[in-house]
């Protein structure tokens, strides 16, 4: 079938296109440059602004994809999680081309979305990618940090583990503007940590103590969770400390000291999860699966493991429309039924609901 999917959950906003699990076109406009002053996504800016871009979006979605609105199978839309108002306006754009259209509209959740872009073709080789069973997933970005466990993409998400307090995406924030580095801070980290010696300081590895952990036998409350609010406010302090001593902040070592802890619990509890779950193939997806260390570190541990780490494309794992249509596709092709227009966006909509109906 061929999809046509609506991202605008937060400041992306995004239109794509496939034919079953091909790409076949992905158009993303974001708003960041309106947010950068203020150091984090306003709301109301970014509502309007996918206002302002959702038809232009939408228009050169359509002619990179050589479809016109009459070629379309079904309309797939981000129905949550994400901001209220931002959400607001693709939803109300979907349902207005399913209404004018009568296409079958698919009201899709966000985060299932990340994952299901990767059962996308390989764009390099062509090759359709076989849904391995046991999938898991690991889901790290702005908002979330989870490892789910994939028993069915369009039916059935099962939340293994996650964080208790910020995200990770949102970590890589809140530390990038206590060193004082740009919005969004996760790239700007990413790259500054490169040059810094991660093991200068040793940060916290959150919930990482017995007493959480537990044993396989035994599994601790938090055995697979995560807590990033204490490394953020070990990382003030650090800063705090070389201020107070009047000394030059080493911003690359605590960046990349700070990174290698995230990095660490993340990848280590990903992977754990995984084996005490049978789960052999784990698909790694959100806005920080564009980290290098991430990529690089989640890699090697799921090798020794014996677990195969599948990485979609980096523009494919931050937010635009090729995800929603990918998910969408999905849904079509096992025979859910539609969402229908009665709708109305969940900002918190959970991970482990797939779409919505009215
Ligand atoms: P959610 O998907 O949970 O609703 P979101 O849509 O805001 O949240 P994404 O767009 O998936 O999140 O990801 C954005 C986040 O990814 C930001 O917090 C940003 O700092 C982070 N990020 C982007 N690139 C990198 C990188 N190279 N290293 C670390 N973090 C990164
Ligand atoms: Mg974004
Ligand atoms: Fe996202």
């Amino acid at each position: 079938p061929l999809v046509l999917g609506i991202e605008s959950s937060c400041d992306e906003t995004g239109v794509g296109v496939v034919r079953g699990t091909t790409l076949l076109a992905n158009t993303v406009s974001s708003s960041m440059d309106e947010h950068v002053r203020f150091g984090g996504v306003i709301p109301e800016i970014a509502s309007r602004a996918h206002l302002d871009a959702f038809v232009p979006t939408l228009e050169q979605a359509l002619a990179e994809a050589g479809a016109t609105l009459d070629d379309v199978d079904a309309i797939a839309v981000t129905s949550g999680p994400g901001l209220a108002g931002a959400l607001m306006v693709g939803v109300c754009a979907a349902k207005a081309l399913a209404v004018a259209t009568g296409k079958p509209l698919y009201a899709i959740n966000h985060l299932v979305a990340h994952v299901g872009v990767g059962l996308l073709d390989d764009r390099a080789t062509g090759q359709q990618q076989a849904l391995p069973e046991n999938l898991g997933a690991l889901l790290v970005s702005g908002g979330h940090t989870e490892i789910l466990r994939i028993n069915s993409i369009t039916s059935d998400v099962e939340l293994l583990g996650s964080t208790i307090d910020d995200a990770a995406g949102e970590a890589y924030d809140k530390v990038a503007r206590i060193l004082g580095l740009a919005y969004p801070g996760g790239p700007a980290i990413d790259r500054v940590a490169r040059t810094g010696n991660p093991k200068a300081i040793r940060f916290p590895r959150g919930l990482s103590q017995p007493k959480y952990m537990g044993t396989a036998e035994e599994p601790g409350k938090h055995r697979y969770d995560w807590s990033f609010s204490g490394l953020k406010t070990a990382v003030a302090r650090c800063v705090e400390q070389f201020e107070a001593r009047g000394e030059e902040i080493p911003v690359a070592d605590i960046a990349a000291a700070f990174q290698e802890a995230v990095v660490d619990v993340i990848s280590s509890k990903a992977v754990l999860a995984c084996r005490e779950h049978g789960i052999k193939d784990v698909l790694l997806g959100g806005g920080v699966a564009a980290n290098s260390r991430l990529r690089e570190l989640t890699g090697q541990r799921c090798a020794s493991a014996g677990i195969r780490l599948h990485v979609p494309p980096l523009d494919l794992c931050t937010d635009n429309g090729a995800m929603v249509a990918a998910l969408g596709a999905q849904l079509v092709m096992a025979g859910t039924e539609p969402s229908g227009i009665g709708f109305a966006p969940d900002s918190s909509m959970p991970v482990t609901s797939v779409s919505l109906h009215a």
